[in-house]
């Protein structure tokens, strides 16, 4: 038995397809959702998701976002999506150094809540790549 994902991001469809089972964070902890998953409104965190399809499971990091789950779909609205095939490493090394650089020296114009989230992203390629 399988159920709808769909992923959507700021810059397209990342995901639309059956699958078996899913694999995220919430904002509250990690959830599975398999067919049939009661209703569901969750905030998802900056974190790695996979998915089973086809046997196969895909891993990706995940920039947090939405997750809708109802009887007909599962769908995510995130901030960013990567299969762990696709990080490029060297940029999330280089995202991390440039989110600690500016944590580091920080003035009053610097946005520390977005240097938080930058480094958090980074981090979860880091690990999303390395799993
Ligand atoms: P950077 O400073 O390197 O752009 P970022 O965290 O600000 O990192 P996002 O705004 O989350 O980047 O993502 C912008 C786009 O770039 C998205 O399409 C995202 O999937 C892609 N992306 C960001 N970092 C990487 C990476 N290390 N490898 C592959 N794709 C990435």
């Amino acid at each position: 038995m399988s159920f709808k994902l769909k992923v959507i991001t700021p810059y397209g469809v990342f995901y639309e397809g059956d699958i078996d089972s899913l694999n995220v964070c919430t904002k509250q902890g990690y959830l599975t959702i398999l067919p049939n998953h009661i209703p569901l409104v969750a905030p998802l965190a900056i974190d790695s998701m996979s998915y089973k399809a086809n046997k196969e499971t895909r891993v990706c990091a995940l920039a947090g976002g939405i997750m809708y789950v109802s009887s007909e779909e599962t769908k995510i609205i995130a901030n960013a999506c990567e299969y762990k095939e696709d990080i490029d490493i060297n940029r999330a090394l280089e995202a991390k150094k440039r989110a600690e650089q500016r944590l580091e020296h920080k003035t009053t114009n610097i946005n520390v809540t977005r240097a938080e989230a930058a480094l958090k992203r980074a981090l979860n390629r880091i690990e999303t790549f390395n799993k």
